[in-house]
């Protein structure tokens, strides 16, 4: 079990037991619906866009401590932030959870906490599915807007 130590550190138990931006947005210009059934996790995360920038962010959900904890670390850097750089950070992340050995990248912050997860594939979509959804909603917006 020691290697569980790792995964949850501190920081991650703080965002699990005290979710930040927790709750519905309204308006919202996307509001989804993902979940993990390998491990039961669920997000609903709302997003407001105005001038390309995400000026609003917001989740509910159910899961494990990773899950849970990575979407509202996700929330807490995504929100006013530009489209653009919100979906370059989302991408950084895969990276790291992918195995890339990023910790030192200081554009991760926070996140680097959950470079533990790398060593437990099957926690991977637990970690990721706040940020998938974010990828999702954002992708969909710009269809929408773009289009
Ligand atoms: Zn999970």
């Amino acid at each position: 079990m020691s290697g569980l130590d790792e995964l949850y550190k501190e920081v991650i138990l703080d965002h699990y037991r005290s979710p930040r931006n927790r709750g519905k947005l309204e308006p919202s210009d996307f509001d989804l619906h993902r979940d993990n059934p390998l491990c039961g996790d669920e997000v609903h995360l709302y997003g407001h866009i105005e001038d390309g920038k995400l000026v609003g962010v917001a989740f509910e959900g159910k899961g494990c401590s990773i899950s849970q904890a990575s979407t509202s670390m996700m929330t807490e850097r995504v929100k006013g932030v530009n489209l653009d750089n919100a979906e370059e950070l989302a991408h950084l992340f895969k990276r790291l959870m992918q195995g890339e050995s990023l910790a030192d990248d200081e554009r991760l912050g926070d996140l680097a906490a959950l470079q533990g997860v790398q060593k437990y594939p099957v926690r991977i979509k637990c970690a990721l599915l706040g940020w998938n959804t974010l990828l999702e909603g954002l992708k969909a917006y710009k269809e929408k807007h773009e289009g």
